[in-house]
C-alpha cells in the first residue's frame, strides 16, 4: 500500500511544467492515488469522475461528432498531424511521467511515446487515401460502391501497461475516422492518462474542437459499466484481461454495439534445431523479461527442440544471471528490468512461483521478490517436467516468468501443437531456418495467432501492422493496416444513370 499524500510529489510538480502544464489539483477529499511502483509511494490524489459527470462528458463527444464528421478527412488528418507534432516536441517529459506512474524503464517509455508519434504519422497518411470500391454492376447503366461514413463516439478501454500508445492507436485513427474519443484509462496509470489529455487539448481547441477527445477517470463499477452499455458510444474499443474482456464485451453485445477486443495473450517462441540460437537467446531474453514480463506480447512459453535445448538453456541462464543485477530504480538508463505494477502483482508473481514448485518445475533462474521499497521481482526461468501436464503455463501470469519446455527432435507439430493450446491467441515466434519449418508455422495447420514472426521475438510490434489476437485475446485488430474499418460504418451505394428499372437477379415485376 503506498504512503498516501494530499499534495502531488516534487517530481510530478516539475514533469507537469515539462509539459507546460500546472500539476494536477489534489482535491479536498477522497480521490484516486497514482502510485509510483519504483518507490511504493503516492504521487498524487486525482478526482474522479461520477457517472453524472461521465454522462456529461458523452454528451460533449456526441456534440463534437455532429461537427467532426462533416469536415473534411484530410483536414482531420491536419488536427492529427499537429497532435503528433505537440508529442514530438513533448516527447521526453510524457516518457517520464510514464515511467513514473507505471515503472516502465525510461528507455521503453520513450519508445512507448514514439510509438504515439508514429501512428499519428500513419493516420495522417490514411486521412488522405481512406477508401471505398467500385464493384460492377449487374443491371445495366448502373453504378454501386462503397463508402465509409464516420460511425460516432468511440468508448476506448485501456490498460496500464500500455497507459498511453494504446490510447492513441485508437484515437488518432478514430479522429481521422471522423469519431470522437472518450477515453477510460487504467486506474493504475491516471497520470499518464491526464496529462496526454491535457497537452492535446490546445490542438483541438484551436480547431473548434475542444470536445473532440474526452477523458473519463471512475471506478470500473458502476462508471466504467454506465459508459459501456450507453448505446451513444457505437464502438467500445477495450484492452485489458480476458476477464475484463469477459466482462464487458457481453454487456455491448446487449445493446448491439460493437466491440474491438485486445485482451490477454500466453505468447510462445518455438526454437528448432536449424536456428541461430545467439539471435534467439536475444530475442528471448527481451520478449520474456522486458517491461518486466507486463506487455500482452510478452514470451511467457519456450519449445526448444531436444538436440538444441541444452545450449539455448545455458546461454538464458548466464543472460539471466547478468540481468538480475539490472533490476531497479526505471529511470536509471542502466536498468533494463523495472518493477511490477503494485503489490497484488507481486502476490500473483509469488503465488505462481509456488505453484511451479508444487507441480515439479524446475527454477533454473529467478523465483525471488526483491527486499526493498516498491514492487521488483526477479526475473525467472523455469524448467517445466518433459512428460506430464503442468498448469501454471496455461495461465497468463503479468509478470516476468519464463516456461522452458522440450520437444521431441523433428517434432515441430507437436510444438505447434502447444503453442496453439492455451485460451489465448496473440503472438508467436519460431526461430528456423528452415524454409519448411516456417511454412508448417505459417501454414493453416500451423500458429492460431493474430501475429506469427519469424527469427524475431513475439513483442514489440510496429504500428503498420494490424495488431490483434484470435480466441480469447478477443479477435480485434488495431492500429495499421485496414485496422480503421472497425472505426467506420460502410454504406453500399447503387445509382442508377439510365432510363429503365431492371432489377437484380433478372427478377420482372412489370
Ligand atoms: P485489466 O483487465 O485489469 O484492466 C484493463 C482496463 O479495463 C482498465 O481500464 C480497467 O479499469 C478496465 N476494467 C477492468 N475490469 C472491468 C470491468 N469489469 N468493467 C469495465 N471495465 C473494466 O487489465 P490490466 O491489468 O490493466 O492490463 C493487463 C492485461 O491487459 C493483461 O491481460 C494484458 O495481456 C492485457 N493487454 C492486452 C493488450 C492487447 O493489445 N491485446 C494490450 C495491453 C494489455
Amino acid at each position: 500500500m503506498a504512503t498516501p499524500r494530499e499534495g502531488v510529489s516534487d517530481e510530478l510538480v516539475e514533469l507537469f511544467a515539462a509539459l507546460d502544464l500546472p500539476p494536477p489539483a489534489p482535491p479536498h477529499t477522497g480521490g484516486l492515488v497514482s502510485e509510483d511502483p519504483s518507490r511504493g509511494v503516492a504521487l498524487a490524489r486525482l478526482p474522479l469522475d461520477t457517472i453524472e459527470r461521465a454522462r456529461a462528458k458523452v454528451t460533449a463527444a456526441c456534440d463534437a461528432f455532429t461537427r467532426l464528421r462533416l469536415e473534411p478527412g484530410p483536414a482531420r488528418g491536419e488536427l492529427v498531424r499537429r497532435m503528433g507534432n505537440r508529442l514530438r516536441e513533448h516527447k521526453d517529459a510524457l516518457a517520464r511521467i510514464v515511467c513514473a506512474e507505471v515503472g516502465k524503464c525510461i528507455e521503453e517509455a520513450r519508445g512507448e511515446v514514439q510509438e504515439m508519434i508514429d501512428i499519428c504519422d500513419f493516420a495522417v497518411g490514411l486521412s488522405r487515401s481512406l477508401g471505398g470500391r467500385t464493384m460492377l454492376s449487374e443491371r445495366p447503366g448502373h453504378r454501386m460502391f462503397e463508402q465509409w461514413l464516420p460511425l460516432g463516439p468511440v468508448l476506448c478501454i485501456s490498460a496500464f501497461n500500455f497507459p498511453v500508445a494504446v490510447w492513441s492507436w485508437n484515437a488518432a485513427i478514430a479522429l481521422v475516422c471522423g469519431d470522437p474519443v472518450v477515453w477510460k484509462p487504467s486506474l493504475k496509470a491516471p497520470l499518464c492518462a491526464l496529462a496526454t489529455h491535457q497537452l492535446l487539448q490546445p490542438v483541438l481547441a484551436d480547431a473548434g474542437l475542444g470536445d473532440a477527445l474526452q477523458l473519463v477517470i471512475g471506478p470500473d463499477d458502476p462508471v466504467t459499466t454506465a459508459l459501456v452499455d450507453d448505446p451513444r458510444l457505437p464502438l467500445v474499443s477495450a484492452t485489458g484481461s480476458c476477464a475484463m474482456g469477459r466482462a464487458v464485451a457481453p454487456r455491448v453485445a446487449a445493446r448491439l454495439g460493437r466491440s474491438l477486443l485486445e485482451l490477454g495473450g500466453n505468447n510462445a517462441i518455438i526454437v528448432d534445431a536449424t536456428a541461430d540460437l545467439e539471435l534467439a537467446a536475444r530475442a528471448i531474453v527481451f520478449g520474456a523479461a522486458g517491461t518486466a514480463g507486463q506487455r500482452c506480447t510478452t514470451t511467457r512459453r519456450l519449445f526448444v527442440e531436444r538436440t538444441v535445448a541444452g545450449a539455448l538453456t545455458e546461454r538464458l541462464v548466464a543472460a539471466y544471471r547478468q540481468l538480475q543485477g539490472r533490476v531497479g530504480d526505471p529511470r536509471d538508463p542502466e536498468t533494463l528490468v523495472g518493477p511490477l505494477i503494485d503489490g497484488a502483482a507481486c502476490a500473483r508473481f509469488a503465488a505462481t512461483i509456488e505453484e511451479i514448485r508444487a507441480h515439479g518445475g524446475e527454477l533454473l533462474a529467478g523465483g525471488e521478490l526483491l527486499d526493498r521499497p516498491g514492487y521488483f521481482v526477479q526475473p525467472t526461468l523455469a524448467r517445466v517436467p518433459d512428460a506430464r501436464d503442468f498448469p501454471p503455463i496455461d495461465t497468463e501470469t503479468f509478470a516476468p516468468i519464463l516456461y522452458i519446455k522440450r520437444f521431441d527432435d523433428g517434432a515441430i507439430e507437436s510444438a505447434i501443437e502447444w503453442n496453439n493450446r492455451v485460451e489465448q491467441g496473440l503472438s508467436s515466434a519460431l526461430f528456423s531456418d528452415s524454409v519448411r519449418a516456417v511454412e508448417r508455422f505459417w501454414s493453416p495447420a500451423g500458429s492460431d495467432c493474430g501475429i506469427a514472426n519469424v527469427n524475431l521475438g513475439t513483442s514489440g510490434a510496429e504500428i503498420g501492422g494490424a495488431f490483434g489476437g484470435e480466441k480469447a485475446t478477443g479477435g480485434g485488430r488495431e492500429a495499421g493496416s485496414d485496422a480503421w474499418k472497425a472505426y467506420m460504418r460502410r454504406q453500399t451505394c447503387t445509382v442508377n444513370g439510365s432510363r429503365a428499372l431492371p432489377l437484380a437477379q433478372g427478377i420482372r415485376w412489370d
